[in-house]
Formats: C-alpha cells, structure tokens, sequence
C-alpha cells in the first residue's frame, strides 16, 4: 500500500510576513505525507518554523553540479543543510523557460539521489502534443531519460509527477480518468524495468488540483497524491488537499 504524498509547490510567491502565516496555524493531517518547497530564500525561515512538525521541507530545484564556481546556482549539499529533505526536479517551467532538457532533468535526479534528497521528478505533456495523440509517447520518453540514470528502486524513494503543461495553472484539470490513463502508463513503464519497485514508486497528479476536485483524483488506483501549486498558497485549500488525500 501505497503512503499518499502531498507537495506543496509555492513557485516565485511567498514572504517573510506571508510565509509565517500560513505555516504557524498550519497543521498537516495525519495519514499522508506533506510536503511545502517554498523558493530558496525561505528554506531557512520555513525549516524553523516547520520544524518539529510533520510537514516536511522540499526545494523547487537543485544544480546537477557538486559545489563549485557556478554563480547563482544552488547545490544540493547547500540544500541539505538547510534541512531540506524532498527537490522537485524538472518542472514543467524550468523544461520551458529555462532550456532543462530530458538530460539536464535526469543529472539533477541522479544528483539529488546521490546525495539522500528524495527527487519529485516532473513529467508531462503540452496541449499541442496532446492533441497530437502523442501524451504518452512524450512521457514515456521523459521517464525513460530518467530511468537511464536511476533505477525504479531509487525512484521509490522520491516520487514521480505527472504533470500536464495544458493543465498547470489554467484551471483545466485532468479528468480522472485522463490523469488515471498516464500514470497507468507510467507504472507499466516502470514495471518493465523493476516489477517489484513499481508497485512502490509514488506517482503524483499536478495541474490546477483544488479541494472541490483532489479527492475525485487521488482515488484513482494509480494517483498517489499531488502536487500543488496555486492552491497549495493557500493554507486551508492545501490543508483540504491533504485531507483528500489521507
Ligand atoms: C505546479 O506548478 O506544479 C502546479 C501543479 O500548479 P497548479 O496547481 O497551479 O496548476
């Protein structure tokens, strides 16, 4: 059995007078994990003020490289000692403003496992390559860069997103059963390289999840929880989420 894993992806946003806000009334229900990467100037306030709680700290990226003369990056030993314990990997943002390809996104996963951060590695479709009939062909080739670079079992230890670009953001989410569809595809993918792994790898919905429609997604037999993005700013929407999913 799966543990439901809830991710909350706070982007660009958030405050020194904000951040506290929402983390000091905040309380992560019991039954799932929860997870909150603010940007990384915050990592430090939000590990003092999560701390003791069981919310744990994630980061919204990580450099493939150790340290080093690589100005304005930030290497994942940097992101341990701030306490951080979860990274999401390869957002669809970074893959589209920031030029990470498959390769870049999987030495970031390869990084982050190298050092004991637990990757959420992100995947998923533009609209334009959905309506082309060719969503799980992109996904597959995502996870397969990945896969050349970590075993499933590694994986286990993170989780997998599946992400739709058409669907982050906008307010259109996923249907259910088109979300249910992709992770299916994703488990049998991974199941092709490590049957045993696969059943144990988290694989989690992103894309405009609310509270009016989490519980309808992570009841799905392969959807293992979320990440959040808008909604997770929010302190009672996120908490809702996490509800839905425990
Ligand atoms: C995200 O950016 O990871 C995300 C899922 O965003 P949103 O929930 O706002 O669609």
């Amino acid at each position: 059995m799966r543990r439901k894993l809830v991710a909350a992806n706070w982007k660009m946003n958030g405050s020194f007078a904000a951040n506290a806000a929402w983390a000091v009334p905040f309380r992560a229900p019991a039954g799932c994990d929860v997870v909150v990467c603010p940007p990384f100037v915050y990592l430090g306030q939000m590990a003092g003020l999560l701390g003791g709680s069981a919310v744990e700290l994630g980061a919204q990226n990580l450099s493939s490289e150790k340290l080093g003369a690589f100005t304005g990056e930030v290497a994942g030993e940097m992101l341990l000692d701030c306490g951080v314990r979860w990274v999401i990997v390869g957002h669809s943002e970074r893959r589209a403003l920031y030029g990470e390809t498959d390769t870049v996104v999987a030495a970031k996963t390869a990084r982050a496992l190298a050092l004991g951060l637990r990757p959420i590695v992100c995947v998923g479709e533009t609209l334009e390559e959905r309506e082309a009939g060719r969503a799980l062909a992109v996904v597959q080739r995502q996870i397969a860069a990945v896969l050349a670079q970590a075993s499933v079992a590694q994986l286990a230890g993170g989780a997998l997103a599946y992400e739709p670009v058409w669907a982050i953001g906008t307010g259109r989410t996923a249907t259910p059963q088109q979300a249910q569809e992709v992770h299916a595809a994703i488990r049998v993918q991974l199941a092709a390289a490590d049957a045993a792994a696969a059943v144990t790898v988290r694989i989690l919905y992103g894309g405009s999840v609310k509270p009016s429609n989490a519980q309808e997604l992570f009841t799905q037999p392969d959807i293992d929880g979320g990440l959040i993005g808008g909604a997770s700013l929010v302190a009672a929407d996120f908490a809702a989420i996490c509800v839905a999913a425990c």
